[in-house]
């Protein structure tokens, strides 16, 4: 007979009568027992098992439900401890589960508990009002009162037979069954880990470094993660209470504090990878505590992956992914399921503050329901024990049912708002500053803050402004008692020994006022598009005068060339024969005639600083930051612009334009910049605001060569199309999952696609800018699987046929993007490989640099001009080797980790140090093609008092900034200079470099730019 269809037991031999039973002898349990007997009710506990501890009492058998024999608590102490019974000192931030167990027993010994425990006695099945009957339905308990204890962790929520988990014929287990990897399922197998959750990563970790063969996690909606430790300090005690008021949940304060701290420190979503990039906001979702896996995902024994796509039998395909992966094992970390079988009907689900039950005159209560974002749950069990005991004894009131109802809808309405990733999955989810003050509420044990800040100053600072949240909070109430003294003391304990990470606020001050801005301009509804014509205006351009805008049939402003002759050619060996030739003059021949030092004095764009004066420079930035945040939108505004632009070229020591011309470049690339955005989104929404902003780094360059002809400065389809194309083919190029044969077949394809064209090109026809049907594509069989990618490649291309005719004078575009594609498939020379000994020489190395460097930048100036002067291809190339350069040196420790061989990590594995070409590096952005004037720069406008072109000012400044990035990246490389170099490296930059390095100039400057900030 099943146990709900059980009789209950008519005669009175094997009943007992208490007031109160607690069922389950768990962390909740034992709280509520000992405030139950505390308020001198006749209260007795009920457990399952043979101990009490609940997950924490481990057992070896899988049957059982607990903890794994390597697990620690993730949340630290100081949210664990009992709020008159603290966790001994001895034991560490983060107990095991015997600590944690340990410290359960002690506790129910301080508080004599023992005689009120009954072990072994599994309640099967509880008749209201309340009648409960325990195992084998032999005895049964009566009560007036009954409390849940059973636990959110008991019982397991298993997918495997639904789809898609149904299709997979490998092996599967859940967590909750787990207790230690060594286990004939796991060894030497290919396991994914399913699930986002602390367990998820445990396992993850623990099988990744033992016995598995390889380990993919998949976490289907993102998650957030935050390390265990913060210098020396767990990390979770940095949400002081400081906090509140910053708001619970995704407020303007909290998204400036999460850059602060969260972005900075640990990357974005809290992790840095993609594949787990969160989709919901910071404190919209449970956090992550078990970061050390991101390290394994480092160490590549952990691969991140999405949700499921489907499954074939044991090949499992991702989200956003092409190519399956097979796997032998399937573990489930899918989470546990809030349901308890001993009830026939009531809705648990539907609980007055997570704790009281309707309809049942409040005689039935739950404590261990509330599973804080970060924090932990005994802490939250503990006040609700306390408001249950206090509710049972009648020395605390509930409202009317009507009351409870109208709070209950309006609780979940809120709740499925705040947590619409976890609204139905995790009903239990509460953010633990605001849950606490609610049951605070409800017992009357919140500190008195008010009065605190009046009477004790001192103590209202400690608490509020400069402490983590304790348990110990909800009992210092006036700070009048000795018992409220004493937990003042403990909640004191818990402050952390000055950690540099809680001091670092001046350093990133920047980006706060950035998110800031961010934040505020929509709340303010600030415009920030300007008008296209007032712009032009503004730049002293014609935006009617340039064909490209109306999309008609392609066109090309005629320049006045004088002695400027094109770069003419043929067929495309010439094309490539010539370039290359150009290539070679414009940039090897210049690298390798450049000395080895720094720049002397003598150029008077070189500028040597000290210390002291570049740290009064940052004060200046920080100061104006500062004083623009404040004015920005007052009389002040237009000072404040100039101020900006002054500042700008000071730090660049560049010569300075009128304030109108500079203040429409600025409109114009943030305007160009949110449209670059907004388009890549609308074109693929798959794609994250990471590869676009990397995408959009050429964006600039080709507004910069806009400006350079005095065209109106818009985001044209080829700007689009180009910025988009390499991402998209990066991707499947250095794809491990593309095989060596598909790389080869597509780089054909793609050839043909750019110097041939599509046998059905309409030039009258333009690309609607949607997405193209994968289904009308014909691929060889070796590229259907890399199909999805392909379509977007091609249609990239068809964005740039809109605005560049085929099979005419502007065949220079379409040849030059074959020539990048070309040196792209020829950079895998520089992988050296330890398989056959393959090490590239610096030569070669050298070459393919500066070929792939210039290619691209001679593409985007075609893509703008649609011909080109050889003068121009020229600078073009210098200015491409020159920014692949920079590129490499910004990435020497990833190539240094994938043996990518560039001029730096060669000098490296020859074993020099990277003095050298960082030094020519920096000579060769002050050479003379930095500075080369075009016949065509006088119809850009001019400062009427110095001259200075707008074109030559464009140039200078891309030059100048280039420096301040190359000194950026080598600040980061510090180990890989000599001492006398670095600090002579250091001296040339407009700040310290300290301060540089957490400038992160590039991303600051993106984002300052894209939300018009000042
Ligand atoms: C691996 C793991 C790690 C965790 N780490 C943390 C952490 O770091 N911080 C944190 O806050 N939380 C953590 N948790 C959550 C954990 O659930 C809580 O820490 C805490 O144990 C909750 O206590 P509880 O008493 O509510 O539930 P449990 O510990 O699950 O105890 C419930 C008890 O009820 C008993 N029971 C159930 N049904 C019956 C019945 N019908 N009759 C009699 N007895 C019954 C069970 O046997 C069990 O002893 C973790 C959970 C897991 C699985």
């Amino acid at each position: 007979m099943a146990d709900s269809e059980q009789p209950l037991l008519s005669s009175t031999e094997n009943r007992e009568k208490h007031s109160v039973v607690v069922i389950g002898g768990g962390w909740s349990g034992i709280y509520a027992l000992k405030y139950l007997l505390g308020e001198g009710l006749d209260a007795h506990l009920y457990e399952s098992r043979s101990n009490i501890g609940g997950i924490w009492y481990f057992d070896e058998n899988e049957n059982v439900s607990g903890v794994y024999k390597s697990a620690h608590v993730t949340s630290s102490k100081t949210f664990l401890h009992a709020s008159d019974f603290p966790f001994p000192k001895t034991i560490g931030e983060f107990p095991s589960h015997g600590e944690v167990l340990a410290y359960l027993h002690s506790y129910a010994d301080h508080f004599k508990l023992w005689s009120n425990i009954h072990l072994n006695s599994k309640i099967v099945r509880v008749e209201p009002q309340w009648s409960l009957i325990l195992n084998d339905g032999l005895k049964i308990i009566d009560c007036n009162y009954l409390v849940v204890c059973s636990g959110q962790h008991q019982i397991a929520s298993d997918p495997r037979s639904s789809y898609p988990f149904n299709q997979f014929t490998g092996t599967f287990s859940h967590s909750i069954t787990y207790k230690t990897p060594y286990d004939n399922k796991f060894i030497n197998k290919r396991i994914l880990v399913v699930g986002g959750g602390e367990t998820a990563s445990d396992l993850a970790v623990e099988l990744s470094a033992t016995i598995a063969k390889r380990v993919y996690m998949s976490i289907r909606g993102g998650q957030w993660f935050q390390a265990r430790l913060l210098g020396q300090q767990p990390a979770d005690i940095m949400y002081t209470m400081l906090m509140r008021l910053y708001g619970y949940y995704d407020t303007i304060l909290v998204r400036c504090w999460r850059r602060i701290f969260f972005v900075p420190m640990w990357g974005v979503g809290g992790t840095g990878i993609r594949e787990w990039t969160p989709t919901v906001p910071f404190l919209h979702g449970f956090i992550n505590k078990s970061r050390e896996i991101v390290d394994h995902v480092a160490l590549n024994r952990v691969i991140p992956k999405r949700g499921i796509k489907t499954i074939n039998e044991q090949l499992i395909t991702f989200d956003k992914e092409e190519n399956p992966i097979e796997i032998d094992h399937i573990l489930l970390c899918t989470g546990f399921q809030w349901t308890h079988p001993f009830f026939s009907s009531t809705d648990i689900h539907d609980l007055y503050k997570l704790v009281f039950a309707s309809g049942v005159d409040g005689t039935l209560a739950f404590v261990g329901t509330a599973r804080p974002v970060f924090g932990s749950i005994p802490a939250m069990a503990e006040l609700q024990a306390r408001w249950v005991a206090a509710v049972f004894s009648g020395r605390r009131r509930l409202p009317s049912e009507k009351v409870m109802a109208k709070s209950r809808r309006a609780y979940w309405a809120r709740h499925a708002n705040l947590y619409p990733h976890d609204h139905k999955r995790l009903k239990q989810l509460v953010n633990l500053f605001e849950y606490s003050d609610v049951i605070g509420d409800e017992l009357g044990v919140r500190v008195a803050l008010f009065y605190l800040f009046f009477r004790h100053p001192r103590s209202w600072y400690r608490i509020y402004c400069a402490s983590p949240w304790s348990p110990f909070l909800f009992r210092i109430g006036r700070l009048s008692s000795d018992d409220e003294k004493l937990a003042y003391q403990r909640h004191l304990a818990c402050i952390p020994e000055k950690d540099q990470a809680f001091h670092r606020y001046n350093d990133v001050m920047l980006s706060a006022y950035i998110e800031l801005d961010l934040q505020i301009r929509p709340f303010l509804r600030i415009n920030t598009k300007t008008k296209h014509e007032e712009l032009t205006t503004a730049l002293g351009l014609n935006a009617s005068s340039h064909p490209i805008i109306a999309r008609g049939p392609v066109l090309i402003h005629s320049l006045d060339e004088d002695n400027d002759i094109y770069f003419e050619f043929e067929t495309y060996e010439e094309f490539r024969k010539e370039r290359l030739k150009l290539n070679y003059d414009s940039t090897l021949k210049l690298w390798y005639s450049l000395p080895n030092g720094l720049p002397t004095l003598d150029n008077n764009l070189v500028r040597r600083q000290t210390i002291k004066q570049q740290r009064a420079r940052l004060r200046k930035m920080k100061f104006f930051a500062f004083y623009c945040t404040l004015f920005k939108k007052t009389f002040l505004k237009k000072k404040i612009q100039s101020k900006g632009f002054r500042l700008w070229n000071e730090t660049l020591n560049v010569p300075t334009l009128e304030d109108e011309s500079l203040y429409g470049i600025y409109k114009s690339m943030g305007r160009i910049t949110t449209e670059f955005l907004n388009k890549g989104r609308r074109y693929d929404e798959t794609i994250s605001y990471e590869e676009l902003f990397k995408a959009g780094r050429t964006v600039w360059f080709m507004i910069a060569f806009q400006m350079q002809l005095n065209l109106p400065l818009i985001l044209t389809d080829s700007i689009f199309g180009y910025n988009m194309l390499y991402p998209y083919t990066d991707d499947l190029v250095d794809s491990n999952d593309v095989s060596r044969e598909a790389k080869v077949d597509f780089a054909k394809l793609f050839h043909e696609r750019l110097l041939i064209g599509e046998p059905t090109y309409d030039s009258q026809v333009h690309f609607d800018g949607k997405q193209s049907n994968v289904a009308e594509l014909k691929l060889p069989s070796s590229l259907q699987s890399q199909a999805n990618r392909i379509v977007k490649i091609f249609d990239m291309v068809k964005f740039i046929e809109n605005d560049w005719k085929r099979g005419g004078e502007y065949e220079g575009v379409y040849m030059s993007l074959a020539t990048i594609h070309e040196s792209q498939m020829k950079s895998t020379l520089q992988h050296a490989r330890t398989e056959d000994s393959y090490a590239p020489t610096m030569t070669q190395v050298e070459q393919v640099s500066a070929e792939k460097g210039g290619a691209s930048l001679i593409a985007a100036g075609f893509l703008i001009e649609g011909r080109l002067t050889r003068a121009k291809i020229a600078y073009l190339e210098y200015l491409g080797f020159g920014l692949q350069l920079l590129d490499d040196l910004q990435d020497v420790k990833e190539d240094m980790k994938n043996n990518h061989r560039t001029i730096f990590t060669q000098t490296l594995a020859e074993g020099r140090p990277l003095d050298a070409p960082t030094a020519r590096l920096i000579q060769y952005c002050y050479c003379a093609p930095a500075y080369e004037k075009f016949s065509d720069d006088q119809r850009t406008i001019s400062d009427r008092k110095t001259g200075v072109t707008l074109a030559q000012y464009v140039r200078v400044s891309m030059m100048m900034f280039s420096v301040v990035l190359v000194l950026e990246a080598a600040s980061r490389l510090q180990e890989y200079y000599s001492k006398e170099f670095y600090r002579e490296l250091s001296s040339l930059s407009p700040f310290t470099f300290n301060d540089l390095k957490a400038a992160r100039v590039e991303e600051t400057l993106w984002a300052i730019v894209r939300n018009q900030w000042f």
